[in-house]
């Protein structure tokens, strides 16, 4: 059922990563740049991620021995030090999520690679690591972030949704692993509701979100050699019920016997070393997808 499953370590049926985007009120003053701050409500809102959610996520990590992803925007950074420090001393990793959640598929080349070079240097400023895996902010990737990235020296994207398992992203400058997401293990649909940030949805319990997240963790497990990756954010997914929730489905998961709980970093690692030593190879996809505009022309 999956073409190309794969060798996960220790014979893992599945690989398994929650990753926070951590976007803070970016978000809103990305979306209302002139008026943003008149929407201190929805601030307070989007403040709730770094100053009671992380801590919060950090806490059950910690308890798990979990070392897991984080996706932060510079400004956020800057913004919210403490957060991304807290992050840094648990050993997790921290990669490029944008300056301030811009959509990197409205800029031209030159003014998106401004940003992530300016980005990079903060994140190497607060984490002493240069970022090795680029998430693009609401998955705007563009047609140039991937060439970006191979001159930036990333690792790996995960931004793109062609596959169950991660692949190989080409272009003409060098490849990339690609470790695939999806809007069914986002919090996004089952949770936000925003007339700030133009997203109203009904409100889901969370044990109904669950059933969407752990559908796709359930099916990747019975066919084996997948991958589930939770994209997710702490001001969402780290309220209270949610998240003990989450805690639930961490025990569960990792009672399965049958999981590898890592970093991307560690499993776009594991995908290189696997096609290094040929035991595995990852399908491989050439980027850009198109250069031309697509219209229909009448004949
Ligand atoms: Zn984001």
């Amino acid at each position: 059922m999956i073409s190309n499953p794969v060798p996960w370590p220790n014979g893992a049926k599945v690989a398994c990563a929650i990753t926070f985007d951590m976007d803070a009120d970016s978000l809103v003053h990305i979306e209302h740049p002139q008026d943003s701050i008149k929407r201190v409500s929805t601030i307070s809102m989007l403040r709730y991620g770094p100053t009671v959610g992380v801590p919060r996520i950090l806490e059950t990590y910690r308890r798990h021995g979990l070392k897991q992803t984080f996706f932060v925007p510079a400004w956020c950074i800057e913004q919210y030090p403490h957060a991304v420090e807290a992050m840094v001393k648990d050993g997790h990793e921290v990669g490029f999520h944008g300056y301030i959640h811009e959509a990197p598929n409205s800029l031209t080349r030159e003014d998106e690679y401004y940003w992530m070079q300016r980005s990079i240097d903060t994140v190497v400023k607060h984490t002493g690591k240069r970022p090795r895996g680029n998430r693009s902010p609401l998955y705007n990737f563009s047609n140039h972030t991937a060439d970006l990235l191979v001159e930036e020296k990333f690792l790996y994207d995960s931004s793109l949704m062609a596959d169950d398992v991660p692949y190989i992203l080409k272009t003409k400058v060098g490849e990339l692993v690609e470790i695939p997401t999806s809007w069914a293990t986002d919090d996004w649909p089952p949770y936000v509701h925003s007339i700030d940030l133009n997203y109203v949805m009904q409100v889901m319990a969370p044990e109904r979100a669950m059933e969407v997240f752990l559908s796709e963790f359930e099916a990747m497990r019975q066919v084996g050699g997948g991958l589930w990756v939770g994209i997710w954010h702490p001001f969402v997914s780290g309220r209270l019920s949610r998240w003990l929730r989450v805690e639930k489905m961490i025990d569960y998961m990792l009672g399965t016997g049958e999981v590898w709980f890592a970093t991307l970093e560690q499993i776009a690692g594991h995908i290189l070393e696997c096609r290094k030593n040929g035991t595995y190879v990852p399908r491989v996809e050439q980027l850009p997808y198109y250069h031309q505009p697509v219209a229909p022309k009448r004949v």
